[in-house]
């Protein structure tokens, strides 16, 4: 996985168990991350050590995310910020400070789509520069354009799903390794999906059809474990 050791994170969630799968999944990334449940701990804890980047929600007890936001500004107005919003609330007026350069999805998200915007946050401010020079993946002949959201094989366009892309973004960030499909399960569904396992075996059915049919195929099954994905041949 890719490591900007560097880069200190802050994540701001009441919900306690949203908030810890944050926290797991940042620290995955290889950063130093920490959490606070409320607007106030949040400001302490960015005055101790002002953060590079925050998730905030924008709903807290005790204020909003916005007016967290104007705190870290004060303290580093370079941070980066990724508001949480939730699907019927404030999320026009986020919109609109999101021009700004801070950037907002709606809950319930996929891991994997919340990384991906904190990873172009921290690339258009210059931050993760050496380590992510361009939004682009590439395994042997397949290759992903993230922002524009393209994908292709030995130069042949592959139209994705929005589930669909998530998977294989997840698997490509993550080349000749084998992942479970509880991995898979937490990165690529949204946190209260809540299902079983045999959606992401239905979706890597669907995946192969697409990326390896009527080609040497990429995607794997590891018996007992899962699927890992590799340069064909
Ligand atoms: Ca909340």
């Amino acid at each position: 996985m890719n490591s900007e050791p560097g880069i200190r994170a802050l994540v701001v969630e009441d919900e306690r168990d949203l908030g810890e799968v944050l926290t797991r999944v940042l620290m995955l990334e290889g950063w130093a991350v920490t959490s606070a449940p409320d607007g106030a701990s949040a400001i302490r804890a960015a005055q101790a050590q002002p953060p590079d980047l925050a998730v905030l929600d924008v709903m807290l007890p005790d204020m909003t995310g916005l007016q967290v936001l104007r705190h870290l500004r004060a303290a580093n107005p370079a941070v980066c910020v990724l508001f949480l919003t939730a699907r019927d609330s404030v999320e026009d007026r986020v919109a609109g400070i999101t021009a700004g350069g801070d950037d907002y999805v709606t809950k319930p998200f996929a891991m994997e789509e919340l990384l991906a915007r904190l990873r172009g946050l921290l690339r258009r401010a210059g931050i993760a520069g050496d380590r992510a020079p361009a939004a682009g993946l590439v395994v042997g002949d397949l290759v992903m354009d993230e922002d524009a959201r393209e994908v292709t094989r030995a130069g042949q366009p592959i139209e994705l799903t929005v589930t669909e892309f998530e998977l294989l973004r997840f698997l490509m960030r993550n080349p000749r390794r084998a992942l479970s499909k509880a991995q898979i399960l937490d990165r690529v569904w949204s946190y209260d999906y809540g299902g079983d396992a045999h959606v992401v075996e239905l979706y890597i059915s669907y995946l192969r059809r697409k990326v390896d049919r009527g080609r040497d195929p990429m995607i794997h099954t590891v018996r007992g474990v899962g699927y890992i994905l590799k340069p064909a041949g």
